[in-house]
């Protein structure tokens, strides 16, 4: 069960007490979806992830903690402009160079339009999040375990904001990869249909088949 309660905390940036939602331990039941974002008991509690101080807009996990130079940043218009708890925290991680972890934040900012019906926020913090990634790449960030994974996630996140042509070039680059895993590779295929049929919706790793114990597997190419 996910457990929910609250506490006050001390803004590390302005001072000030504010009272926010804090999460216990969470079961996930569901399988997750090809992006990653978790099934439920945790899905439901993404909103939480990050806190933003109702007096400065200081956002992050812990606003109780303050990494050196956050300050600035948060008192900076640039910062002030942005939009919401994830996309500030994406910025201040972003300003600090950590692009691998800005990513991961912007796309949980994308997750969150998604469930308000905002399809131009989704799109555009999920552009933001590839962007991140590429930064992090160039400055040797890995932002998943393994190329695989990360095409994998790539070929997903191109596809749920419709640049199919980027969708499909990562999906065939994945798929091209030597010593692949079996389920990316599987997810990939999925994709390569997904793509074809121009499909922008969520998937979950629950409509991949299981392969039989030890079975060679059939493919289309
Ligand atoms: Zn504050």
């Amino acid at each position: 069960m996910t457990t929910i309660g609250e506490k006050t905390t001390c803004c590390a940036v302005c001072g000030e007490m504010s009272t926010r939602v804090i999460l216990g331990s969470s079961n996930t039941i569901e399988p997750p979806d090809f992006d990653t974002r978790p099934g439920e008991m945790l899905r439901s509690t993404i909103g939480h992830w990050v806190v933003e101080c109702p007096h400065c807009g200081y956002a992050a996990p812990d606003i109780g903690e303050r990494p050196e130079g956050v300050a600035e940043i948060v008192r900076s218009e640039e910062y002030l402009q942005k939009q919401g708890p994830f996309l500030r925290h994406a910025f201040i991680l972003e300003q600090l160079g950590h692009f691998a972890e800005a990513g991961w934040t912007a796309l949980h900012a994308a997750w969150l339009a998604d469930d308000s019906g905002d399809e131009a926020s989704a799109r555009s913090a999920r552009a933001l999040a590839i962007d991140l990634w590429k930064r992090g790449k160039a400055a040797r960030q890995n932002f998943m375990n393994n190329p695989h994974e990360e095409f994998a996630l790539v070929t997903d996140v191109c596809r749920r904001m419709g640049a199919f042509d980027e969708a499909l070039q990562t999906c065939r680059a994945g798929l091209q990869g030597d010593g692949i895993p079996p389920l990316i590779e599987d997810l990939l295929r999925l994709e390569l249909t997904f793509i074809q049929n121009r499909d922008t919706s969520c998937h979950s790793l629950q409509e991949i088949p299981e392969r039989p114990a030890g079975a060679q597997r059939v493919t289309l190419q």
